[in-house]
């Protein structure tokens, strides 16, 4: 039996408690975890405040070359990283696979970015008065950071913290989801390994109400990053005083499907964008809407893609959808789908139960203000509703609370054009499902998923101050 300790300073220490992680699939016990008190966590913030004079004096190519050798460490161990994933995530071993695949082309992206920190000349001249100065910005690590991850994707949510922290050169108390520490764990190893200066990552386990609040209240740390619920990141964010913050929260993403479109071309994309990881991504498509005249072909075409996905162990090779985090989250979509029919949604596939499983789930002619549409499901359920007009199909998608990304399926450019517009996201991908994403771009959201932006560079350019350098040249 596994038995983990807390990284703190370089050092693997035993914790005072310990917790058991329950396999999300079958209750089989995987590890004994650290249950972090207020007292460790605050050693965590010691050895990284510690160690911020380090980090800030290594050099480009050294924190390049340290995250250069994190993506090839896990790259030479990436069968173990995806099991861990597997295990303690309940996240089919394809899956996993895939998000290891992504990891490690996180570090290196991050291993690139530390190389080239942007910098900008200031023509000082362009102002009266500013004449007679030569002046530049650069961007300096901005202090430690608190790193908050989600249970979805322990892997890669981690490098989108870890990775442009380090790339400039700023050190990290790292508090993964309770369900999955081990993936976060796995990674601080592949550090130490890679040479990054002890104290420059600090892992703790255990509650967030408990180490959360005290990493984001202490005046030690300069930045938190977080990925998780709205409900948790708006309350940190009121507590976080003027700490530079990214929030990367929920939503309840949304495809537009024009008519013309070839439905059997993209209901692979569909049936992916809805029930990978069991729905429970980020920006996992749950509303469809369809022009009247193919709506009932997209649930057709859906019905029969879905309906072929393979149930079962998250270790399994075939397994294309397992259990639910947890036996709450299972209740509560149950009792989602029960609302929607009660006001009159119809269901085409799925609604139902087998242990922590919740089975695909399609659903049409959802009302607006039932939760399956209007809040974030977060597990395997979708549904299509159909739209007359343009303009109405934009403003179905708007009508929400959240804004991360939406997609837009049309032949014509200028209903491409007037979406990518009036589309209130942070993302917009035409003939695409929200669900894309690749990890450089700009990523995040408006509304209630979130504040600023990851994608490596601009992690980069939210964990660092712009400080301005001006020379007035001649006598003084
Ligand atoms: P969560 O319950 O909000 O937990 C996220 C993290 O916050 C966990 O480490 C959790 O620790 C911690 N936490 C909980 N309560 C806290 C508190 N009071 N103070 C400080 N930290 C606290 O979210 P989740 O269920 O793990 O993840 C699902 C959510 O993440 C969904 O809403 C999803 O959309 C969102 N998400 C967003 C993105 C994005 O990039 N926009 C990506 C992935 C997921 P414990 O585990 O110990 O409670």
């Amino acid at each position: 039996m596994l038995q983990k300790k807390l990284f703190i300073g370089g050092e693997w220490q035993e914790p005072e408690k310990t917790q058991a992680l329950l396999s999300p699939y079958d209750g089989e016990k995987l590890a004994d975890i650290p249950l972090a008190t207020e007292e460790e966590a605050d050693r965590a913030i010691a050895a990284a405040y510690h160690a911020r004079k380090e980090m800030r004096r290594l050099p480009a190519h050294q924190r390049a070359e340290i995250l250069y050798n994190v993506s090839r460490l896990i790259e030479e161990n990436r069968e173990e990283a995806a099991r861990l994933i597997a295990m303690e995530a309940a996240k089919p071993l394809q899956t996993a696979r895939t998000e290891v695949a992504r990891s490690i082309m996180t570090y290196k992206f991050a291993s690139e970015e530390a190389r080239r920190l942007p910098s900008e000349m200031i023509n000082m001249d362009a102002a009266p008065g500013g004449e007679g100065r030569i002046a530049y910005a650069v961007r300096e690590p901005a202090g430690v950071a608190a790193a908050i991850t989600p249970f979805n994707f322990p892997m890669n949510l981690v490098a989108h913290k870890l990775g442009p922290a380090v790339a400039s050169g700023n050190p990290v108390v790292l508090k993964p989801a309770s369900q999955t520490p081990l993936s976060a764990f796995f990674v601080a190893e592949q550090f130490e390994k890679a040479g990054l200066p002890k104290g420059a990552l600090n892992v703790i386990t255990g509650k967030g109400s408990v180490i959360g609040d005290k990493l984001v209240t202490d005046d030690r740390i300069s930045v938190v990053t977080f990925t998780g619920s709205p409900e948790v990141g708006i309350g940190l964010k009121n507590k976080a005083g003027l700490k530079k913050m990214t929030l990367e929260l929920g939503s309840n993403s949304a495809v537009i499907i024009d008519k013309g479109t070839d439905i059997n071309a993209i209901a692979d994309r569909l049936v992916l964008g809805a029930f990978a990881y069991q729905g429970q991504v980020c920006i996992s498509l749950q509303r469809i809407y369809a022009h009247e005249s193919i709506k009932d072909e997209v649930i057709r075409a859906m019905k029969e893609k879905a309906g072929s996905l393979v149930y079962g162990h998250p270790l399994d090779e075939a397994t294309d959808v397992s259990a639910l985090i947890s036996e709450d989250d299972c209740d509560r979509i149950m009792e989602w789908i029960g609302e929607a029919e009660s006001k009159g949604a119809s269901i085409h596939l799925g609604g139902e139960r087998k242990g922590n499983i919740v089975t695909p789930t399609i659903l049409s002619d959802v009302s607006h203000d039932a939760s399956v549409s209007c809040r974030e499901v977060f597990g395997p359920v979708v549904h299509v509703n159909g739209f007359t007009d343009w303009q109405e199909a934009v403003d179905l998608v708007n009508d929400s609370d959240f804004g991360l990304q939406a997609g837009v399926f049309t032949n014509d450019m200028n209903k491409a054009f007037h979406a990518s517009e009036q589309i209130e996201a942070g993302g917009v991908l035409i003939n695409d499902i929200p669900t894309f994403r690749v990890d450089h771009m700009p990523y995040g959201g408006v509304k209630n998923s979130g504040y600023g932006r990851e994608g490596i560079k601009y992690a980069i350019s939210e964990m660092t101050e712009m400080k301005l350098v001006s020379f007035r040249k001649g006598e003084y």
